[in-house]
């Protein structure tokens, strides 16, 4: 009787197995501190800015300084040439010491996703401003979950997960985009709704493929001196 109850749970658990199954992973090689997964797209890999430009497609004017890209306030934003939807995204930044700013004064810039959504990068190690507007936050919409800046001159990193809003074959939004967020490896955004595009965005389609853009917070009267820096910036399309 045991024997035959074991039998009809292994005949069960195999069957049921099988049904579920279906086919293997892809392998990819995950990579590590500083290297990306291998079915990555390297954006920066600390070499040149072959994959960047100016908005209006001219030359970036951000400079390569020991394996990281340098942008000086009025360099202007730069763009990525590729253009993606749903991506896994990594960067890298370093943001200056700036003591005598404060707020959205200090090293500020931004990863906009798909041209569009800001992403704020913000010295917001004891530096309050309003909340929606620190480091992590999805800027004007959501504030991060937690504070988890390093202090400036500190590596720091975004790991990001982005769906744009999925649009029906007329071009309408039928559903919004979502964002997560890893700040320095620490959960910052949970799968929050997308609101709108950020003021000032670069104007690319809601139902477009889109680039990264970085921020040069810049171009108002008494802009101060700043210079980000970027490193390790990869995409792996989820589309
Ligand atoms: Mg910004």
């Amino acid at each position: 009787m045991l024997l035959r109850i074991f039998v009809f749970s292994l005949a069960s658990c195999c069957a049921w197995a099988q049904g579920k199954d279906g086919p293997q992973p892809r392998v990819v090689d995950p990579g590590g501190a500083s290297t990306a997964p291998s079915d990555a797209v390297a954006l920066f890999d600390g070499r040149d800015l072959s994959h960047w430009t100016t908005t209006n497609g001219g030359p970036a004017r951000c400079t390569v300084e020991a394996g990281a890209m340098a942008c000086k306030t009025g360099s202007g934003d730069i763009v990525s040439k590729e253009k993606f939807k749903a991506a896994q995204i990594h960067i890298e930044f370093s943001i200056p010491d700036m003591p005598d700013q404060h707020g959205q004064l200090r090293g500020n810039s931004g990863v906009f996703l798909q041209g569009r959504y800001e992403v704020q990068v913000l010295d917001s190690f004891r530096n309050p401003t309003y909340a929606n507007g620190s480091c992590a936050a999805l800027y004007g919409q959501y504030a991060p979950l937690v504070n988890a800046s390093r202090s400036p001159g500190q590596w720091q990193s975004y790991d990001i997960v982005f769906h744009p809003p999925a649009c029906d074959a007329s071009g309408a939004v039928i559903r919004k985009g979502t964002l997560t967020i890893l700040h320095n490896g620490v959960l910052a955004q949970d799968h929050v709704e997308i609101q709108h595009a950020t003021p000032g965005d670069g104007g690319g389609g809601v139902c477009e493929a889109g680039p990264i853009r970085l921020q040069d917070h810049s171009g108002f009267p008494g802009a101060p001196v700043t210079v980000m820096r970027f490193r390790n910036i990869w995409i792996r399309p989820l589309d």
